[in-house]
């Protein structure tokens, strides 16, 4: 793997990654002496440009016929794979390379940049396999992270239903005790990787009593796509993102085995829940990428096209909405990568992470519709990269928690501060 050549030439002679702290302390943002700096270390230039040139030389060029075939993309996953560019922070001993969300983060961006459902079908990757890094035991991380890193393998996170999206409490897919197995029932929708996985993270509800907290009544388990009684459902045919592969599941008597429980019964919601300040960063670099996508296809259709006697970037109006598009796209990374910082510091970054998230997410879908604006009637049309800019944006405002859900987290976290 191309990516773990890089970890290993950039780590001290002497230093073995034998850990995840090690490949973190080797791949941690920089600091100057002021302590503050935004410049990023010579390995995280080298990842940001081997994961550029891979979205250049490998995803571009085949980007539009995805979205038009609505094929999975797995011929482009797998070269992915091969270079080290994703799974990435699975840790060195589970066999991957342990990079902080921060290097995961500026991958994800490079990778969004050629193609954002390329790149989700990448990222469902990091958000099926959160729970079982945060939470799982070291049986369950070589057996279920383990894999992953040994063949191009996707899995997914598998929590949403048709009834409960935004109120992950509301899920009704049951799981009951059975001797040493659990009997699952019940319908998941809008599965990233559904039909590609070949594990879950799934959440079940094991306690029915509804007076239950939400803290106690559910469990997370890893569930093997192969179990009898696991049924696949169509893909969905999306707006955006099309080639990412989405699917409603549904659990008819799916027996998991108990050694599959993450942490213990009744701790699923909070393994659930506590994933996102992982995959929220990342999800908001994934927005930047598009949109620094967009604005850069608009800036140069801006510098050729000509009306009235000269280039469009001269007219004033066109030139702010590019400056406009800047301002936000620099302001988006800034967000995500602050987000990403935090929680590689340990420290909690749930009001960091649904900021970089709302905000990147927002600013995706501004600055791709303004990249349509400015290709005018060409904006609208197929043979142009911008208008799949504009499909593929939506989605950030949706997926792992609404632009909605994002607000009222930011929101309570912010109150939270001044309440005594
Ligand atoms: C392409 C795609 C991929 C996805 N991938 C996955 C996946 O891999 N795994 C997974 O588990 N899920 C996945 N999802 C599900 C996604 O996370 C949910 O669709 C999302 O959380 C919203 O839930 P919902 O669709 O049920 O909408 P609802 O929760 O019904 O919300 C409808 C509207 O009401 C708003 N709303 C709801 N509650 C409130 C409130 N309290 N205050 C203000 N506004 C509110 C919402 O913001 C939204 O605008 C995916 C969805 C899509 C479309």
């Amino acid at each position: 793997m191309l990516l773990n050549k890089i970890l290993r030439a950039s780590v001290r002679p002497g230093v073995r990654l034998h850990n995840s702290s090690a490949a973190a302390a080797a791949s941690s943002s920089s600091h100057s002496s002021s302590g503050f700096s935004f410049e990023l270390t010579d390995q995280q230039k080298e990842f940001q440009q081997l994961a550029r040139k891979f979205a250049r030389e490998e995803i571009i060029p085949v980007a539009a016929a995805y979205d038009r075939s609505g094929e999975y993309p797995f011929p482009v996953i797998k070269k992915a794979w091969e270079l080290g560019l994703m799974n990435s922070h699975i840790p060195p001993e589970y066999g991957g390379m342990g990079l902080s969300n921060f290097d995961s983060c500026l991958i994800t961006e490079e990778l969004a940049y050629g193609c954002t459902g390329v790149q989700t079908a990448i990222e469902a990757n990091s958000l099926g396999q959160m729970p079982v890094i945060l939470a799982g035991s070291d049986a369950q991380k070589k057996k279920y992270l383990g894999r992953m890193t040994e063949e191009p393998l996707m899995c997914a996170y598998c929590v949403t239903e048709p009834g409960a999206g935004s109120d992950v409490a509301g899920i009704k897919t049951r799981a009951v005790k059975m001797g040493d197995e659990y009997v699952v029932n019940g319908q998941k929708m809008w599965i990233t990787n559904g039909g590609k996985a070949n594990w879950y993270f799934l959440l079940a509800r094991t306690n029915p009593d509804p007076k239950c907290p939400a803290s106690k009544a559910f469990t997370g388990f890893i569930l093997e796509a192969d179990t009898p009684g696991v049924q696949i459902g169509r893909k969905e045919m999306n707006m955006g993102q099309r080639c990412s592969d989405t699917r409603g599941i549904t659990f008819e008597d799916v027996r998991i085995p108990k050694e599959n429980v993450l942490v213990a019964e009744g701790a699923g919601f909070k393994i659930a829940m506590g994933a996102f300040d992982n995959t929220r960063p990342p999800v908001a670099a994934g927005a930047t990428g598009l949109a620094q996508r967009a604005l850069e296809e608009a800036t140069n259709y801006a510098l050729e096209r000509k009306t009235f006697g000269r280039v469009i970037a001269e007219h004033q109006a066109v030139s702010f909405l590019l400056a406009e598009m800047a301002m936000k796209v620099e302001l988006a990374r800034m967000a995500y990568q602050r987000s990403a910082w935090e929680v590689d510091q340990g420290r909690r970054n749930t009001y960091y992470a649904s900021i970089a998230k709302a905000f990147a997410g927002d600013i995706a879908n501004q600055v791709a519709a303004d990249a349509v604006q400015i290709f005018g009637g060409n904006g609208f049309n197929s043979e142009y990269p911008v208008e799949k800019l504009m499909r593929d944006a939506k989605i950030y405002q949706i997926y792992e928690g609404t632009a909605q859900i994002q607000r009222l987290i930011v929101a309570r976290e912010h109150l939270g501060r001044y309440k005594k």
